[in-house]
């Protein structure tokens, strides 16, 4: 639907935001070290510099709240959020190949601080779902307990619970009972 890199930097996205208290699977905040940091980047294969540093942990653990925002907002506020961004960023898009990966952009070059890099590819993958009018797909989970985001490229769009807790299940069996003692009483 979106090209391979837009849909890797909108689920990256999603999973930093669900390193949340709340959202996370622990329930707990998943993003307290420097160690999550380097798991984080690691697990999710970036490129550019990792400083392990309490200031590069500070600013990821704040951009949550910025990523979260994107979740919620409607298409003109998110190309509103984006065009901030990218003012910011003062981002200069250009094509790049590294590692295993194909002709992609980067807007910030690799020694810009982690949180910085994130935060303006996002931008530029929202960029793109702005274009095509897909904004809707950004989700929060449906389950009344959750508040995991949720990137939904299912083709129908159906998809309303998070992958983190479970949540699709978890509701289920919640509806099921309810509906069991209805019956009963
Ligand atoms: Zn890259
Ligand atoms: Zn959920």
């Amino acid at each position: 639907m979106f090209t391979d890199d837009t849909e890797a930097v909108l689920h990256s996205a999603a999973a930093l935001v669900n390193t949340e208290p709340g959202a996370s699977r622990s329930d707990e905040d998943e993003l307290t070290s420097v160690e999550d940091v380097a798991a984080f980047f690691t697990g999710w294969a970036y490129s550019g510099d990792l400083l392990r540093t309490q200031e590069e942990l500070d600013a990821l653990r704040e951009l949550r709240g910025e990523l979260r925002a994107f979740f919620t907002e409607s298409r003109d506020e998110i190309a509103e959020h984006v065009n901030r961004v990218l003012a910011e960023s003062h981002a200069v898009p250009r094509l790049v190949r590294h590692d295993a990966y194909d002709w992609h952009v980067h807007a910030v070059p690799g020694d810009a601080p982690f949180a910085e890099r994130i935060r303006v590819e996002t931008a530029m993958a929202l960029a793109d779902l702005v274009r095509a009018d897909e904004t809707t797909r950004l989700k929060v989970c449906a389950a009344d307990d959750c508040t995991a985001v949720l990137v939904d490229l299912s083709r129908n769009r159906s998809k309303r619970f998070c992958d983190v807790g479970n949540c699709g299940n978890r509701m289920n069996v919640t509806a099921y009972r309810a509906r069991r003692a209805n019956a009963a009483g």
